[in-house]
């Protein structure tokens, strides 16, 4: 079977193609990528043709935080309604994280994952194991069988590792297996009991606050652990101008750092939650205007890495209560593009760039075999057109979850086509 995906706008930031060509898939595999009309599929057998006049051809998204819920918490996500929802954002890639029940700590919550993923999912699916047994802080989890059932980093995401001699201990083992510690960072003892950014507004809303600090002081200590212990560290959803600051600067210094945002902390500040909408609550949560164009620049001068949506869908249950008692996080997957094409709008980073922040970068950060369209790479692409435009509306999202703050916002730019190994697994036609 052979596709030929013609007329497109073909961005592949690894190779550095930015220009019209044709992409000619065979059994699933990339096999030419030529100036358009230079292929022709009239001696191939068993081939289909998808027109993607006035779209962008570029490798499948790849996200490295998602929560897809399962095993525990079935009713929010599964891990094929998750990649359902994934598939329909131009994502072929994702990385779930450990907070599921049982938490994935052992090899085989790791196993289990991966092989639901197989027979269920319809993108690829890669794990993250705990760092500690059960996300408690205490003891470390068993990284080396972690690693040997499939995990590709380490995560306590959601619950910060707070105890420094644990942490450095985490850098070493994880330095000796050769993967990253992703860190949700925030220092729990300042943001006890908060449900939004400590601020003006917060103050003006009588809810209580989360600091910066907490985000800011955690950074630090874990650039100053690693500065000591080698290994490698990626932050989680940066949100403070400082981090930013702290993560460039430990760049500059040849630190094997690496971080990524998810698109709303660009998107939005803590002006959102004036309408108590639930669906503004995140950790860490929506800072000022000020930290979002600190992040901005650090998207656009590359200290900002990747961005990442740390989809993490609630059922309505979840969400439909008072605001301090509502669980943490939104839905992602669905409205990333639209999002991050704002700032190509705004020219805060090319196309190129910002597909780059989707593709290639997060697969040379956590070494996938993934995220470019050289020539006998497995045909992971996503077919997008920038210009479309239309309302997001969450009744329609793929995800079993519809808490996302985005309901109703005029967009630009939609998803037509995913396709995992040259297979066409969304369709925007079809829904
Ligand atoms: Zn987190």
């Amino acid at each position: 079977m052979t596709v030929l995906i013609k007329n497109g706008r073909v961005i592949d930031p690894a190779n550095n193609i930015d220009a019209p060509k044709d992409v000619l898939i065979d059994k699933g595999k990339i096999k030419a990528v030529e100036s358009p009309g230079k292929i022709s599929t009239g001696d191939l057998k068993n081939s289909s043709t998808i027109d993607a006049k006035d779209c962008v051809v570029c490798p499948g998204f790849i996200d490295m935080h998602v929560h897809f819920r399962e095993p525990g918490f079935e009713y929010k996500e599964t891990i094929e309604s998750g990649c359902q929802s994934a598939a329909a954002g131009g994502f072929t890639s994702v990385a779930v994280m450990p907070n599921t029940n049982p938490v994935n700590d052992t090899r085989s919550v790791t196993e289990l994952m991966l092989s639901l993923a197989k027979t269920k999912g319809i993108i690829n699916v890669y794990a993250i194991g705990a760092i500690t047994q059960g996300l408690a802080g205490e003891r470390l989890s068993e990284m080396a069988d972690l690693k040997d059932a499939g995990a590709i980093a380490f995560s306590d995401d959601g619950c910060p590792v707070m105890n420094n001699e644990l942490m450095r201990r985490a850098f070493e083992y994880s330095k000796m297996f050769k993967l990253p510690l992703i860190q949700h960072s925030e220092m729990l003892d300042l943001t006890e009991g908060g449900c939004m950014n400590e601020g003006t507004v917060s103050t003006e809303l009588g809810l209580k606050g989360m600091p910066v600090e907490a985000e800011d002081i955690m950074v630090y200590r874990d650039i100053a652990l690693l500065e000591k212990t080698g290994g490698r560290l990626h932050v989680a959803h940066v949100s403070s101008r400082n981090s930013v600051d702290l993560v460039r600067q430990a760049k500059a210094k040849g630190l094997p750092v690496t971080c990524e945002v998810a698109p709303h902390h660009f998107i939005l500040t803590d002006e959102a939650v004036r309408g108590y909408d639930t669906n503004t609550k995140m950790s860490p949560p929506l800072r000022t205007r000020k930290d979002v164009e600190h992040i901005k620049e650090g998207l656009r001068d590359g200290t900002i890495d990747i961005i990442a949506t740390d989809h993490a869908p609630h059922d309505i249950t979840d969400k439909q209560v008072e605001y301090q008692n509502a669980c943490f996080g939104i839905v992602g997957l669905e409205t990333a593009l639209p999002l991050t094409l704002k700032l190509v709008d705004e020219k805060i980073f090319s196309m190129s760039d910002a597909i780059k922040k989707l593709t290639s970068t997060p697969a040379d950060i956590f070494n996938l075999n993934a995220g470019n369209l050289s020539l006998g790479k497995g045909a992971d692409i996503s077919i997008f057109n920038p210009d479309f435009k239309y309302s997001i509306n969450v009744s329609k999202f793929h995800s079993k979850s519809k808490n996302s703050p985005f309901d109703g916002w005029q967009v630009k730019g939609k998803v037509l086509h995913t396709l995992v190994r040259g297979k066409i697994v969304y369709s925007a036609a079809e829904n």
